[in-house]
């Protein structure tokens, strides 16, 4: 589902920035650690050996985590709280390694689009299966063709399936399989489309920023992300990889 020369340089990435957050975050807690210690020692002497115990626990607690994702990461598979890791690297770690990223000359997209990666890995290595009708395959506007008058984003049914663009094959690859099938004009129908249609999982196709933007908005909801292609440039006349869609719902199809 994703190009195999791609993985391992998303995983460095990846493995990269969040060892430099966890050092960070270490560096952050020595330093508060210390100062609270200085602190405390004129309230009570006892009090630095219990914040030194809470801290010990929190560098642990970190490290335990930290090695979860990075085997989870490098071996495909789930290892202690799956579901929480992808919570946890949503939320904390990965506007952290972007703000890192940016630091070192990161371009943005290239982090979030090594996001994506892991966010996909951690989401297949749960090993999830889902009945068609609650997979939702949600897609941009921009896939359709500009010129096109049909109004797929009331009703994609509407394409006539001209085969000018992919969202006719993506029509037909929903029909075949079952699933539901949606495009969304921006992040607030996107949310309409998920409300109303309750899927277990959804099989987005978007940019880096939306794909990112989706993944964070509808967790813990399992957001599986391929990216379009954009060769006439961001947000004009894109497409996507149909045969990626249809891997991802044999995926994660139910038999
Ligand atoms: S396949 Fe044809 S009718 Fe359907 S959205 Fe694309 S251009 Fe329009």
């Amino acid at each position: 589902m994703v190009a195999p020369e791609e993985l391992p340089s998303r995983k460095r990435i990846f493995i990269g920035l969040l060892l430099l957050t966890f050092i960070l975050l270490l560096v952050l807690v020595g330093i508060l650690g210390w100062v609270g210690t200085v602190g405390l020692r004129q309230l009570n002497p006892d009090l630095p050996l219990v914040f030194q115990l809470l801290a010990g626990a929190f560098f642990l607690l970190l490290t335990g985590i930290v090695a979860s994702l990075i085997l989870t990461v490098m071996r495909g598979r789930e290892f202690f709280f799956g579901r929480k890791l992808r919570g946890l690297t949503i939320k904390v770690f990965l506007p952290m390694m972007i703000v890192i990223g940016r630091l070192l000359g990161i371009p943005r997209d290239t982090i979030k689009k090594s996001f994506i990666g892991i966010n996909n890995q951690l989401i297949l290595s749960r090993q999830l299966k889902v009945p068609a009708a609650r997979i939702l395959i949600l897609l941009p506007h921009c896939l359709q063709l500009a010129d096109c008058q049909q109004k797929i984003t009331t009703n994609i049914e509407n394409c006539r399936g001209c085969g000018r663009c992919t969202i006719s094959d993506l029509v037909e690859l929903a029909r075949r399989y079952g699933t539901r099938i949606a495009v969304a004009t921006g992040g607030t129908l996107a949310r309409k489309i998920v409300k109303d249609y309750r899927p277990r999982l959804i099989i987005a196709v978007a940019c880096e920023r939306d794909l990112t933007s989706g993944i964070h908005d509808t967790y813990p909801l399992p957001v599986f992300g391929i990216l379009n292609r954009r060769p006439h440039g961001p947000c004009w006349n894109t497409s996507v990889d149909v045969q990626q869609v249809e891997e991802a719902i044999r995926h994660f199809l139910q038999a």
